[in-house]
């Protein structure tokens, strides 16, 4: 199949790697040109485990290519898979659609023969009726459908869960779309459940799922505050809980709060739906301000940990939103940063991945440091942010030998508590 994947960003770019290892022609369009140059030179613009190698092996074959071009990627499609951003409005928040309906528009005009338009961006229920009016509009003898193909990939996971699909969603009001999506992903077939609905319940089940999962963590992390004035241990609790299967194992991990380019704009953008429907949805309304909360919280916990030090030194390790990825939109990490700063806080940093991302974001609000224990020399607290493998790894008795205070305060629960109070430091988990 020829495929068009328009917006090559941390959707697109996966998704297009993707297909084109299953064999079809995909062309990623993206209007930023740097990008595009970027990738045509073989640069990949973002971090994701095991894309370098599908990517340079499918662009050297030639079924993956690149252009700022709608007429060169968009003209004999078979699909054109829309994965624009959609970020919250600067007023409203509800999902702002300029990046979609300017997508839409531009490509209706190259649609040749009978062309399924698939939205994989996350965009409110209803968006597919626009697409669809918009195209008919712009272009009125294309032949054309528009499905709603909800994405589901996590970050860092984003190759794994292009070829490992929990679910594919599908929501198709033709039965030639169908069709088509069905061809599209027949290499799935017997592997993953593929569920045809509605396009508005399709819509519908990105943000409930994501609105349930932003609560999930919510409600973990309220039950790690109650553990900490109980006596009881978040982990423990974590884990007898995740036992029961009507509960399940995951997002159980008390940490700083949710962000990433996905919970934060979801949970309003469903919010904003709700109202507009004339429905009161008090819980993701209690999972966004208390998420909002949570983050002022760590930061003044970090706080109280350099309290009466003298121009204190801050090492913080992680600015990604979370491990395996160099994405820093909505961090925790970078939002409680913000609010360490001050002038009588010093402040250094470090990522793995991410330091020119927060770097972009922060500027010299900050200093960056190469290493964890260069971050951490000098400092009176080290406060783990993000959970990176390398950090569960840190040598207690070198951070001891560099530190100026030997206080931690451990935001994910990385590092053991009983170990690194019995090396001497003052330490300070969550739901502990
Ligand atoms: P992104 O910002 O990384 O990428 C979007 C890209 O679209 C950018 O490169 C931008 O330049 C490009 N673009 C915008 N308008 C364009 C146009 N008219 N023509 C061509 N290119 C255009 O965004 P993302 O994280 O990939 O998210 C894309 C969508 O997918 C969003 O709706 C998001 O909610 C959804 N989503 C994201 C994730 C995730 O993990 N990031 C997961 C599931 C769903």
């Amino acid at each position: 199949m020829k495929i068009a994947i328009i917006g090559t960003g941390y959707v697109g770019l996966p998704s297009g790697v993707g297909f084109a290892e299953l064999g079809n022609e995909v062309v990623c369009i993206d209007k930023d040109a740097d990008k595009i140059e970027a990738l045509q030179n073989g640069k990949i613009t973002l971090f994701e485990e095991g894309i370098d190698e599908l990517f340079a092996k499918n662009t050297k074959s030639g079924r993956l290519r690149f252009t700022t071009s709608m007429k060169e990627g968009v003209e004999g499609a078979d699909v054109v898979v829309l994965a624009v951003g959609t970020p919250p409005h600067p007023v409203t928040k509800a999902a702002d659609l300029k990046y979609i309906y300017a997508a839409a528009l531009e490509l209706a005009e190259y649609l040749t023969g009978y062309t399924v338009v698939a939205t994989k961006s996350t965009v409110p229920v209803g968006t597919g009726d626009d697409i669809e009016t918009l195209i008919s509009q712009k272009n009125p003898f294309a032949d054309f459908d528009v499905v709603s193909l909800p994405e589901f990939l996590r970050e860092g996971f984003a190759v794994h869960d292009f070829f490992h699909p929990d679910r594919i969603v599908v929501g198709a009001n033709t039965e030639k779309a169908k069709e088509k999506i069905k061809e599209l992903y027949k290499p799935f077939e017997g592997q993953t459940k593929m569920l045809f609905v509605k396009r508005r319940s399709s819509e519908t089940i990105k943000y409930a799922s994501n609105a349930f999962l932003a609560i999930k963590i919510h409600y973990i992390n309220e039950m790690a505050n109650f553990c900490e004035k109980a006596g009881a241990d978040i982990s423990e609790v974590a884990q007898g809980m995740g036992l029961d299967n009507r509960i399940g194992a995951k997002f159980l991990n008390p940490g700083p709060g949710y962000g990433g380019s996905c919970f934060p704009k979801d949970t309003m953008a469903m919010s904003y739906m709700a109202r507009q429907n004339g429905v009161e949805m008090s819980l993701i309304n209690a999972a966004i301000s208390g998420n909002a909360q949570r983050k002022k919280e760590m930061a003044q916990r970090i706080l109280e940990m350099v309290k009466g030090i003298d121009n204190p030194k801050i090492a913080v390790l992680g600015l990604a939103f979370k491990n395996g990825t160099d994405d820093c939109r909505e961090s925790p990490a970078l939002e409680i940063v913000e609010e360490l700063i001050s002038p009588k806080v010093q402040i250094v940093a470090y990522d793995p991945k991410a330091m020119g991302v927060a770097c972009r974001l922060l500027g010299n609000k900050i200093e960056y440091a190469d290493s964890m224990y260069q971050a951490a020399q000098g400092a009176d607290v080290v406060a783990l942010l993000t959970e990176w493998d390398e950090f569960r790894t840190l040598d207690l008795e070198q951070l001891s030998a560099i530190m100026q205070h030997k206080k931690i305060v451990d935001c994910r629960n990385l590092l053991n508590k009983a170990e690194v109070v019995a090396k001497g430091f003052e330490y300070q988990g969550i739901g502990k």
